[in-house]
């Protein structure tokens, strides 16, 4: 009872991280491909035992309907046309994992819930921490206090992005990408900060840079930093940028102690620290890249038996209502007041 999935975009991350991991999932096989390049359809399709009828290109996708080896369809597209396709994948009757972020806006996540409905199909977001040993640890000690009441988050993923431009690589083009790192790395940290915080935040305050003249940044932000305070008193600092040394940090200060996750949400090698008083207990670094399977069974587990998925689109919806926050607080340079479901107050 293995669910087949189609695998749209065969780019970086599905070539090199989600398509290897395949073979390590009990409940999960590649049962389809979808590109836009007859080589890459020939070469993949023969590596991975796709059968020539199930190698799609982008035109002749819909006839993915009747193709009874595919019950899933994953979206590994630049973060631009996840709607789009999220969308076609449920016209086509299939179910939906969609890489993150879940798209550029809570109108499109609004859109992608809806369509999911009607097709009466399921619709999950690959947010892979939520499968990562470490982090799921981290949710658990923070569940049970292990760090006394939380006061301060902080997270940091950065990286230094070579020359490049918009017309070059969809990451700094604005309508592939959205407005910089924050969708496509710092979601992490904000991910991070909700999981690990287990409240909604009550307002944020944000900025946002860009340099002039870099054609990198011709169409996004380099970095942004936000602020985000919760109802308990604790408080998070978000930093995200395309433009320094890399780090991928998290860090949970309470009362009694800190959890430092560094790095926090890396495809492998990830590395933790609980300390308490004088007590100091390491995890990892953990067998990180249980991530990819776990995620994939996890889904397969929701569409053969329909347990609860703990990244639905709804997460992906808040995650980018929190995001818009975040920029409307950088452009005008005010606090944003958020209801609990990170709406924005009037
Ligand atoms: P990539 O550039 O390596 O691959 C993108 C693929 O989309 C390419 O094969 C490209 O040919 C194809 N494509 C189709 N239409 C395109 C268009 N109009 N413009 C540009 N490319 C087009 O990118 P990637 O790193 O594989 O990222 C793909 C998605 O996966 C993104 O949504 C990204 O956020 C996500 N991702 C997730 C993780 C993770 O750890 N979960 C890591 C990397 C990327």
């Amino acid at each position: 009872d293995s669910v087949g999935f189609a695998i749209v975009g065969l780019g970086g991350y599905a070539l090199n991280q989600m398509m290897p991991r395949f073979s390590q999932a009990a409940r999960a096989h590649v049962a389809a491909i979808v590109s836009g390049n007859p080589d890459k359809l020939r070469q993949v399709g023969d590596a991975y035992g796709v059968p020539p009828e199930s190698r799609y290109s982008y035109e002749n996708f819909a006839k993915i309907a009747s193709d009874r080896r595919v019950d899933a369809v994953y979206i590994v597209l630049p973060s631009g046309l996840h709607a789009d396709w999220t969308e076609r994948a449920f016209a086509a009757g299939k179910h939906v994992l969609c890489e993150k972020p879940m798209a550029l806006s809570s109108a499109e996540c609004e859109r992608m819930i809806a369509a999911g409905r009607r097709a009466n199909r399921k619709l999950m977001i690959a947010y892979r921490s939520h499968f990562e040993p470490n982090n799921m640890q981290a949710m658990e000690l923070m569940a049970q206090n292990a760090v006394g009441q939380l006061r301060l988050l902080r997270t940091e993923q950065s990286y230094r992005m070579g020359p490049t431009s918009p017309s070059e690589n969809w990451r700094v083009n604005r309508a592939l990408a959205g407005g910089g790192p924050l969708e496509d790395y710092g979601i992490y940290g904000l991910q991070a900060a909700l999981y690990l915080a287990r409240e909604m935040p009550e307002s944020i305050s944000a900025t946002g840079f860009r340099p002039a003249g870099d054609p990198r940044f011709a169409e996004i932000l380099a970095h942004v930093s936000s602020q985000l305070r919760f109802p308990s008193g604790a408080v998070a600092q978000l930093v995200t940028s395309y433009d320094s040394a890399g780090g991928n940090i998290v860090q949970a200060r309470g009362t009694t102690g800190s959890l430092i996750m560094d790095p926090a949400t890396g495809y492998s090698g990830n590395r933790m620290v609980l300390e308490t008083g004088r007590d100091r207990r390491e995890f990892g670094p953990a067998e990180s890249t249980v991530q990819f399977a776990r995620q994939l069974d996890h889904f397969a587990d929701a569409i053969r038996d329909g347990t609860q998925i703990k990244t639905p689109g709804e997460m992906g919806l808040r995650d980018l209502r929190l995001i818009e926050a975040i920029y409307a607080s950088a452009e005008t340079g005010r606090t944003v007041m958020l209801n609990p479901d990170g709406t924005r107050k009037s």
